[in-house]
C-alpha cells in the first residue's frame, strides 16, 4: 500500500469515526431530554391536584355557609311565627308597634339571607363543575403520564442497544486508527464541541472554525500529501470526496 492510499484508508476511518461519535452525541441528548418531558407532565399534574384540593376546600366552606344561612332563617322564621302569634295577645299599642318592628326586622333578615344563599347555590354549582372537569383533566393527564412513561422505557430500551452496537463499532474502527492519529482527534474532538474533523470547503475554509486554510496547505489536503491539522482549530482536515 502506498502512503497516499494508506493516507486515504486512514482518513476514511477517522470520518467513520467522526459518524459514530456523532451519533453517540445525539443519544446522549436525547437521554437527557426525555426525563424532562416526563417531569414537565408530572408538574402538571401536580399543578392541577393543588388547584383540585383548592376548588374542594371551596365546595366545603361554601356548604357550611349554606348550611348555616339556612339554620339562620330556619330561626328567624320560627321567631316570626313566635312574634306575629303574640300580635293576638297583646294588650298595648307600644307592645304592637314593639313587636311589629321585630316582625319587620326578621322579614329584611329573611330576603337577606335567601338572597346569599341563592348567591352561594349559584357559586357552589360553579365550583362543582369546575371540580368535575379538573378531576376528568387529572385523570387523562394520569393516562398521559403512564402513556409517555412506558414509551420513554422503549426508548431508553432501543437507544440502549443502539448505543451497545455503536461503541462496538467504535472500538473496531479506533484500532485501525494510528495511535497518535487518533489521540488528537480524541483530544480537538473534545476541546472542540464534539467535532475532531473538518472539511474543507470550496471556499478553501476549514469547515469546522471558518478560517482560510492557506493555498498550499489546501493542496496538501487534496493530494493526500499529509495529516493537515487546521491551524486554527486543530481539527484534521479532509477533503469532502473522501465521504463517500
Ligand atoms: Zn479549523
Amino acid at each position: 500500500m502506498t502512503d497516499t492510499e494508506h493516507l486515504r484508508e486512514q482518513l476514511k476511518y477517522l470520518i467513520h469515526l467522526q459518524e459514530i461519535d456523532d451519533q453517540l452525541s445525539d443519544i446522549e441528548e436525547d437521554r437527557g431530554e426525555l426525563p424532562t418531558e416526563l417531569e414537565k407532565l408530572q408538574n402538571q399534574i401536580n399543578r392541577f391536584d393543588q388547584l383540585l384540593v383548592q376548588t374542594i376546600r371551596t365546595i366545603e366552606q361554601l356548604n357550611e355557609r349554606r348550611l348555616s344561612l339556612t339554620r339562620g332563617i330556619e330561626e328567624a322564621r320560627i321567631r316570626k311565627r313566635q312574634y306575629e302569634d303574640q300580635l293576638y295577645t297583646v294588650t298595648s299599642n307600644r307592645e304592637y308597634e314593639a313587636l311589629t318592628k321585630e316582625i319587620e326586622e326578621l322579614q329584611k333578615l329573611l330576603g337577606k339571607n335567601s338572597e346569599e344563599i341563592q348567591r352561594v347555590g349559584q357559586e357552589l354549582q360553579k365550583k362543582e363543575d369546575e371540580q368535575s372537569r379538573l378531576e376528568k383533566h387529572i385523570h387523562q393527564l394520569k393516562i398521559d403520564f403512564l402513556k409517555l412513561k412506558k414509551d420513554l422505557e422503549d426508548v431508553v430500551q432501543d437507544v440502549s442497544e443502539e448505543e451497545i452496537r455503536l461503541k462496538k463499532m467504535r472500538e473496531e474502527t479506533v484500532t485501525k486508527i494510528a495511535v497518535p492519529i487518533y489521540n488528537h482527534y480524541e483530544r480537538i474532538r473534545k476541546a472542540r464541541s464534539g467535532k475532531g474533523i473538518a472539511f474543507l470547503k470550496e471556499n478553501g475554509a476549514c469547515g469546522g472554525c471558518f478560517n482560510i486554510v492557506p493555498p498550499q496547505r489546501q493542496v496538501e489536503i487534496k493530494t493526500l500529501h499529509d495529516f493537515i491539522l487546521c491551524e486554527s482549530c486543530g481539527r484534521v482536515l479532509i477533503t469532502m470526496d473522501l465521504k463517500d
